[in-house]
């Protein structure tokens, strides 16, 4: 069976060997498997379903959530020989009626529908017809309302499994699942976890890094330079931020296109072709760019803000480097990004889950603050597997001596208590601590703790930062309610009671980023 699959990897893709993952993958649909298949974005996931579709009898179907990633996908396997179609809200009912019936006469290996599809009456009726071997989910994690896209219509898929005459074998795949998201969807695909295929979450070409307390943009004009024959990708998170950023390059001779949802549809796609066909080298976006894009040369993704959670990073650093070459993953931080992701969370999602999305926005800044490696803490987050650390990541070949920093940590620990757990966020912890004469301080009569002032040779932002820190280092926890309210965790209490000590790298002279904007 095997050596059929890898004739045909030959034959349509022109690949003489699988990658990690997608054997197994592979054979346990084979072998008749619901199978739940993830692996890193680049990672290879359409083949894992798109082979066993080839070695089936009938018309396999694959759920995908975007009309330009299905249209990518089913032109790709049209040109390597492969009959497929598409059916979403491109086309017209006469285009959708025509396609039925030629998948109804077995003309298509594959049909790629959206989800919404499934919630039409009369379209169900005419999926029943046809007979299918194979069901596939791509982006599996929209089912889950703790992925980062969730997508209620992702919720029918398992109703229309049942409703088929004939049970398909299921496959979802996904790039993007922690052990939550993952057990969402075998239960609602009802998918034996026994059978998840899991590979590598690292990138073993990506070099992650995470640049503080520098100004960003002769960083980035710098590092540009340094690049200048390369490809890459500039994410910046608003549109403003884009467009400003666009104009900066391009002042500064920079062949550089741009990409965001508030474009027209002729700007946004001539400036994603330039930068397709290299006929510009940087492309400046938000996160609405990337999706179905397979550049394969990307050399570099440099974040200009910070993300949202670690999904978006992943998802969107990992567009580096997919010929497999080595390439840069760089995230540039300032603590105002925090707030303007704050900001958005709190105008944009709904109030149920703005804890989740504000705990996610916290790990994304333990990640800007860890000392430890940058791709294990990655894995860590998505697999809660571990590695060894990678030796290429900004913080694994970072030469600087580590210095025994637990009187500090104590001084930040025992001032937390004294003002009361849960009760207080970091900034105030930090005015507290250096001395400030601020009003709030003075109101609450925070300056009757003994620990008042105790750090007043450093500034309030230096000691926020150390509190950051901290909390990377799960000593400091944060609980997200209105405002986060910080605490000391179980190993902090180990610091004080002298049990444990910390030591961190000496914080790099940290100069004021300007603030926002670029
Ligand atoms: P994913 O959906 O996991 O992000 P894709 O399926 O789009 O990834 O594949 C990413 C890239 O890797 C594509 O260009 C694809 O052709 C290539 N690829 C997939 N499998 C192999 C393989 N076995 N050998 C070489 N390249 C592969
Ligand atoms: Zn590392």
């Amino acid at each position: 069976m095997l050596q059929q699959a890898r004739s045909l990897l030959e034959k349509h893709y022109g690949y003489s060997s699988f990658r990690n993952g997608q054997e197994q993958a592979i054979q346990s649909v084979l072998e008749g498997n619901d199978t739940l298949c993830v692996m890193p974005t680049g990672g290879g996931k359409s083949i894992c379903y798109q082979i066993p579709a080839l070695m089936f009898q009938g018309t396999s179907v694959v759920i995908s959530p975007l009309i330009s990633l299905m249209k990518d996908q089913v032109d790709a396997l049209l040109q390597a020989g492969i009959p497929a179609a598409y059916i979403n809200s491109s086309l017209s009912a006469a285009d959708v009626h025509e396609r039925m019936m030629k998948a109804k006469q077995g003309e298509y290996r594959m049909l790629y529908i959206a989800p919404e599809r499934l919630e039409s009456y009369e379209f169900m009726n005419q999926l029943m017809e046809l007979s299918i071997p194979l069901v596939a989910v791509d982006e599996a994690h929209c089912i889950s309302q703790w992925g980062h896209d969730f997508r209620p219509s992702y919720q029918r898929i398992q109703r229309m499994i049942t409703q088929l005459p004939v049970k398909p074998v299921v496959m979802a795949l996904t790039a993007t699942a922690t052990p939550k998201v993952r057990e969402d969807i075998c239960q609602s695909l009802n998918i034996d976890e026994d059978h998840s295929i899991l590979t590598g979450f690292a990138r073993e070409n990506l070099s992650f890094s995470v640049v503080k307390g520098q100004d960003r943009l002769p960083f980035l004009k710098d590092f540009l330079k340094k690049n200048e024959t390369e490809s890459g990708i500039i994410y910046a998170a608003t549109r403003k931020n884009v467009d400003q950023l666009h104009d900066l390059l391009n002042k500064n001779g920079i062949r550089v296109s741009k990409y965001h949802a508030g474009m027209s549809d002729e700007d946004r796609i001539s400036g994603q072709e330039d930068f397709l066909l290299d006929r510009t080298s940087v492309m400046v976006a938000t996160s609405a760019f990337g999706m179905g894009i397979d550049k394969s040369n990307i050399r570099y993704v440099v974040h200009y803000q910070l993300p949202k959670n670690m999904e978006s990073y992943y998802q969107e650093a990992g567009r580096a480097g997919r010929d497999g070459l080595d390439s840069e993953c760089i995230l540039l931080y300032s603590p105002q990004d925090v707030q303007v992701q704050r900001f958005l969370i709190d105008q944009s999602s709904d109030r149920m889950r703005m804890p989740q999305e504000l705990e996610k926005l916290q790990l994304m800044v333990d990640y800007c603050h860890t000392e430890n490696c940058l791709q294990r803490k990655i894995v860590q987050y998505f697999s809660e597997m571990d590695m060894p650390p990678c030796g290429r990541c900004g913080n694994c070949t970072d030469s600087r001596e580590s210095r025994d920093v637990t009187k500090e940590a104590q001084m930040v620990l025992s001032c937390v208590i004294r003002m009361g757990q849960k009760r207080f966020g970091k900034a105030l912890v930090a005015q507290v601590l250096t001395g400030s004469q601020n009003r709030k301080v003075i109101d609450l009569s925070l300056n009757q703790l003994p620990t008042y002032g105790i750090m007043k040779d450093k500034s309030a932002k230096e000691v926020t930062s150390f509190i950051e820190f901290l909390i990377s280092q799960d000593l400091i926890g944060v609980e997200h309610g209105t405002y986060p309210l910080i605490y000391v965790n179980p190993g902090g209490k180990d610091v004080l009671m002298g049990n444990m000590p910390v030591q961190r790298k000496e914080a790099v002279q940290t100069k004021t980023l300007a603030a926002g904007d670029p």
